[in-house]
């Protein structure tokens, strides 16, 4: 199990990790989401041991990591573009860990791994004729050759293109779930970690603002501005039938959460509510929502695809009439 304790790294003084705690149990996946620039990258690197940390701990199993180089760490890891060999064939580049430990199972490693990544009879092309998405695999194979304790992946989707990467996102689940693997992964995409993940931290300037089972995480964000970035995401499974409302025009702290109550949760404190109607046309849904003290209020979500049973949906209401509602403030 890995854990982290109140970790810090800076870049020559300034922070980009700050006081961050988390941690992977043995067979899961958890996904660091977090937007652009928010610490991400360097807190895998820290993880890694390819960044010094400035404060905290990051523990293997109860044993401290400090000093420990990255060769040592029992680790691999995954970028965005893969990083292939381009001179070595599909093979060479999925054994090249092994042939280094002059593994005598390598030949029968390689086409195992290949096999669970999907491209049996791949072995002998060179990089520069697979796909975008092959590549990605043959980077899978390769990291997962040492049989890794821990698999570290940086938006190991994000380069690739959209119908694509979603496929690939079942496939990673499903490859890492099969071979057992442990594994962290920081992405800026909620698709992704939801589609790939089954535990989720939230990280925003540097700091991990919540951890949790996607599910949990999803059903409480830890405040308004999480709730704010999950809401654009939809969710496939097991959410109740929701819909999470962005206030428009509010300060960035304030969103609406519908069920069939609704809560309101402003800058200033939660609101509550009834789903008085609901319209769902093609291209929008329309609520008309009566929150506690204030009255009726529209509430308008603009789609641009349909959405299933259980998704959740960003939507938009008339923030002039909550911020100037009387006896709050
Ligand atoms: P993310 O992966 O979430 O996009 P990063 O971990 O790459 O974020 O970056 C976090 C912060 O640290 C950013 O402000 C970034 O500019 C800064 N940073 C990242 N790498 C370096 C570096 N090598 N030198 C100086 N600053 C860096
Ligand atoms: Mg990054």
């Amino acid at each position: 199990m890995l854990s982290l304790e109140g970790v810090d790294v800076a870049y020559d003084g300034v922070p980009a990790v700050v006081g961050a705690s988390l941690s992977v149990e043995d067979g899961h996946v958890l996904a660091v989401l977090g937007p652009s620039g928010s610490g991400k990258s360097t807190l895998l690197r820290a993880v890694a041991g390819l960044e010094p940390t400035a404060a905290g701990r990051i523990r293997w199993d109860g044993a401290d990591l400090a000093g420990v180089p990255t060769h040592k760490r029992g680790f691999a890891l995954m970028f965005q573009d893969g990083q292939l060999f381009g001179h070595l064939t599909v093979a060479r580049n999925v054994g090249y860990a092994l042939r280094l430990r002059r593994d005598p199972a390598t030949a029968t490693r390689v086409r195992e791994l290949l096999a669970l990544v999907g491209l049996e009879g791949y072995g002998d092309r060179l990089p520069a004729t697979l796909s975008g998405g092959e590549r990605q695999r043959v980077a899978l194979a390769r990291a997962l050759a040492v049989r890794p304790r821990l698999l570290l992946l940086d938006e190991p989707l994000s380069a690739l293109d959209v119908g694509l990467r979603e496929r690939l996102a079942g496939d990673l689940r499903d490859i890492l779930r099969e071979s057992g693997t442990t594994a962290l992964m920081v992405t800026h995409d909620q698709e992704e970690a939801f589609a790939v993940a089954d535990r989720l931290a939230v990280m925003r300037a540097g700091r991990v603002v919540q951890e949790g089972d996607i599910a949990e995480v999803w059903r409480a964000p830890a405040d308004p501005e999480t709730a704010l970035f999950l809401g654009y995401a939809r969710v496939q499974s097991g959410a109740a039938a929701g819909v999470l409302l962005r206030a428009a025009g509010l300060p960035a702290a304030a969103a609406v959460a519908v069920r069939r109550s609704a809560l309101v949760v402003a800058a200033d404190g939660p609101l509550s509510g009834t789903v008085v109607s609901a319209r769902v046309t093609p291209e929008q849904i329309r609520l008309v929502v009566d929150v506690d003290g204030i009255g009726e209020l529209d509430a308008v979500a603009r789609l641009d695809t349909h959405p299933a049973a259980g998704d959740r949906v960003a939507v938009a209401v008339d923030s002039s009439r909550l911020a100037s509602t009387p006896g709050r403030g």
